[in-house]
């Protein structure tokens, strides 16, 4: 199975072992899965702006 990608709209984490499956997609960190809302940052160790992306 080829690695997967994190479903939240604007990252591109791969799933690693800490991947959350949420409605069948599969999302790199709780933050992600529950689309930040909450503003929870993304859990990537990689800088990914995603979370900053998600807030309006
Ligand atoms: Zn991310
Ligand atoms: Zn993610
Ligand atoms: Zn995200």
């Amino acid at each position: 199975m080829p690695d997967q990608t994190c479903a939240c709209p604007h990252c591109k984490c791969v799933l690693g072992v800490d991947a959350v499956m949420k409605d069948g997609k599969g999302y790199c960190c709780p933050g992600c899965a529950e689309h930040h809302a909450h503003g929870e940052p993304c859990a990537s160790a990689t800088g990914c702006e995603c979370a900053k992306s998600a807030k309006s």
